[in-house]
């Protein structure tokens, strides 16, 4: 293809994977509504998984002039079950968020473990940025359906307002909990 040609196929090609982030949200919020949302359990290898789930993201990051970082805690088990798609959801979501409310200076992924046991591993996941925050009261409403921090008329930034609504559901079905510590204009961490 010549070079406009392939311009013209990148805008349609990004235009399309939009649409379909959008069509798999309304089909998940659908599945929460009528409460078929269910994990898909598998084996998986957690750092393949996260190296997976970030290349995309680290590209976008590099184009953006943003550092993106993954740290894994080496005492995490490397070989896991569980519902390895909608973990990879959960963290596409967070970082994707990550990248489109931070103009300049770091997101940092990390892996934690919290507890190890002979048949269960409790991980906290966290998602941080340098961007423009969220102020505390608004924390609680951001992960309620259709709910964004700042008003829709003064609006900056696209989105739907489902992602952590879905989000708070899957890590709900996975026994956990999802909160924010931010403040406005200091950056925000997302924790599962
Ligand atoms: P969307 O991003 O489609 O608007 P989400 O449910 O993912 O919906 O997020 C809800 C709102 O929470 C966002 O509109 C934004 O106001 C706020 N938010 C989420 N992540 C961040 C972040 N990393 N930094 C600042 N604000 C955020």
């Amino acid at each position: 293809l010549d070079p406009e040609q392939k311009d013209y196929l990148g805008t349609v090609r990004d235009a399309a994977q939009h649409l379909l982030g959008i069509v798999n949200d309304v089909l998940d919020f659908a599945k929460i509504e009528a409460q078929r949302l269910e994990l898909d359990i598998a084996s998986f290898d957690l750092i393949q998984l996260m190296e997976h789930t970030i290349k995309p993201t680290a590209i976008q990051a590099q184009q953006q002039g943003l550092d993106l970082s993954l740290e894994i805690d080496p005492l995490v088990p490397p070989y896991l079950q569980g519902d390895p798609g909608r973990l990879r959801q959960i963290v596409v979501n967070l970082v994707s968020n990550a990248l489109k409310f931070t103009e300049s200076g770091s997101i940092w992924i990390n892996v934690r473990k919290q507890r190890i046991t002979d048949k269960e591993a409790t991980l906290t996941f966290s998602v941080k940025d340098t961007g423009i925050g969220i102020p505390p009261e608004k924390h609680p409403t951001i992960f309620e359906s259709f709910r964004q921090a700042e008003g829709s008329t003064t609006r900056r930034f696209g989105g739907t307002g489902l992602g952590l609504a879905i989000c708070k559901q899957l890590v709900a079905l996975m026994e956990g909990d999802i909160w924010v510590d931010s403040s406005l204009g200091r950056g925000s961490t997302f924790s599962f």
